[in-house]
């Protein structure tokens, strides 16, 4: 749901606060210690303890999939082909979290090109057999 449908829904009152702020306890943990202070007070609560946290994911990030990336180095993860950065905006008195966005523009442009090498590399290969 986009963030701005979330909250109307929540003013509304089609959607319950705790719906809104089921925050995962790791992301809180992360979002508690490491968290950027976010561009905006919380949306939900209007405390000043809203915070955006980057997630890194790939295969090819092996162990480090899935871990959060220190905002100075989200360009440097974001260039490596098939990883995608989830900013997450969490507040971390009432537990409100949101996607904020994706980075990852190389990840298309890899998905595209592994799919044309392996249409080259089987396709008439295959054909001729
Ligand atoms: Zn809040």
């Amino acid at each position: 749901m986009a963030r701005r449908s979330v909250l109307a829904g929540l003013a509304s009152g089609r959607v319950s606060r705790a719906e809104v702020c089921d925050c995962h306890p790791e992301l809180m943990r992360v979002a508690r210690y490491q968290g950027e202070p976010a561009e905006s007070e919380c949306p939900v609560c209007h405390s000043d303890a809203n915070v955006t946290v980057t997630f890194a994911f790939g295969d090819r990030l092996a162990k480090r999939n899935g871990r959060m990336v220190p905002p100075g180095e989200i360009g440097d993860y974001v260039t490596i082909p098939g990883v995608t950065c989830y900013t997450v905006e969490v507040c971390t008195d009432c537990s409100w979290n949101h996607l904020l966005r994706s980075h990852g523009a190389l990840q298309l442009e890899t998905e595209v090109s592994e799919t044309e090498r392996q249409l080259r590399s089987t396709g008439p290969a295959t054909e001729s057999e």
